[in-house]
This record gives structure tokens, sequence and C-alpha cells, in this order.
């Protein structure tokens, strides 16, 4: 079965397709949508996860035939309120890198001892438009003072999976994806797809975590 990924971010369609393959060989193919730089990128409004996934997937998904997907993840940290959250990619402001969000996190947790925080990540499916459904995935962790590895991408490094006793910097690929926000909501998707093989005609939506 096809899926179209509407992502930009290369780090994100490598762990989708890692994932897909382990859990699925040979079941799932996946493939950016064509000319996917070309389409204006619609503005994510959603004021949560959910909401920016659903509307990413039901607008890409009028420009190709078949089945598209879009994800919506971040990082949410309890002593900032659940911040950066929604806004984790550009928590720095304009122009954010890896390194400035970072440096954002650590200054903001300078003199907080809970360092509780999790990832999530919303994946929502759709075709022609039409919402398909939303799945959820979630991961413990506790941000940590200095960074430790450097696998992964954006918070990884400061992210500390305690049943690991690693940072997702730290951790292999595939450790992350068995444990991982993204790997539960992928895992749910691809669940859903092949016990309906997408014939059900109303919205899903699931959550898990680990
Ligand atoms: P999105 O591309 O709008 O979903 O924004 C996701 C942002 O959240 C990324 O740019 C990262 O800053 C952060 N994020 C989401 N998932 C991960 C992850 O698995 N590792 C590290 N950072 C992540």
């Amino acid at each position: 079965m096809k899926l179209y990924c509407a992502t930009t971010n290369p780090g994100k369609v490598r762990e989708f397709e890692h994932a897909a393959g382990e859990l699925f060989p040979g079941e799932f193919e996946f493939a950016l949508l064509p000319d996917f730089r070309r389409i204006h990128p619609p503005r994510e409004t959603g004021g949560t996860f959910a909401e920016n996934a659903a509307l990413k997937a039901a607008y890409y998904s009028r420009h190709v035939a078949g089945l598209v997907f879009a994800d919506d993840s971040g990082l949410a940290v309890d002593a900032l309120g659940g911040e950066p959250g929604v806004h984790s990619a550009r928590f720095s402001g304009d122009g954010a890198t890896d390194e400035s969000n970072n440096r954002m996190l650590l200054e903001k947790l300078e003199d907080e001892d809970n360092r509780n925080a999790r990832y999530v990540c919303v994946i929502a499916l759709a075709t022609e438009g039409r919402l398909l459904g939303t799945f959820e995935g979630h991961v413990e962790g506790e941000i940590l003072r200095e960074a430790r590895g450097d696998g992964g991408f954006g918070y990884d490094p400061y992210f500390l999976y305690p049943p690991f006793g690693l940072t997702f910097g730290e951790a292999t690929k595939e450790q992350k994806l068995r444990v991982s926000h993204r790997g539960h909501a992928l895992r749910a998707m691809l669940e859903f797809l092949k016990a309906t093989k997408h014939a059900q005609a109303g919205v899903h939506s699931s959550q898990a975590s680990g």
C-alpha cells in the first residue's frame, strides 16, 4: 500500500520508512508528495498537534490521488506549562535552529528541578481532502542539563529516556522508534490501515504511549 508523506523533514521520513519496514516488512511504500516543495504550505493555525496534523493532511491530500499523511509533533515540558508544544520547531523565534532551540530550553529550565517532559506526535491520514483518522503517540522523558549523543534531531541530545538510561541522541534509530512518540503514532496508523483497508466511513482517532 502506497502512502504519501507530507513533510520536508528528512529526519522524519527516514524514521517513518525505517519503522514501517521493521513492523510490516514489504507492506507499505512511502513516497514524498510529488512536487511537495512547489505546493504553497497551509498556515499551521491549530492550537493542538491534532488540529495542525489534520489540517496539513487534508490540505495536501487534495494535491494527489491516494492516501496522504502528515504529522505534527513537539516537546511538552511540565515546568513550562507544556511549552514549547506546537511551537517546538520555532521555540527560539524566526530563523530558529536545533541549537538555538536547545539553548532556549536550557535557559528556561536553568533553575528548575522538575525536568519532566514528553514528546508528542499526531499523525493524520487523509484522502481527497477528507480526514480518515488521527493517531497520537507519546513518550515520557527528562531534560538533561548537558547534551549526550549526536543521533536523532531537534531536542534529542537533551531528552533522556529513563528506561534505556540513554538520551534519544545516544539511542540507535531502532531503539528510539520502538518507544518514541512517532513510532507509536505510526504503528497505530499502519495497524488501522491493515485492519480496515481504509474502507471505514467515519473518522478514526487513537492514542498510544510508552
Ligand atoms: P513539526 O515539524 O511541526 O512537527 O515540529 C516538530 C519540532 O518538534 C521539531 O522541529 C523538533 O524541534 C521537535 N521534535 C519533534 N519530534 C522530535 C524528535 O523525535 N526529536 C527531537 N525533536 C523533535
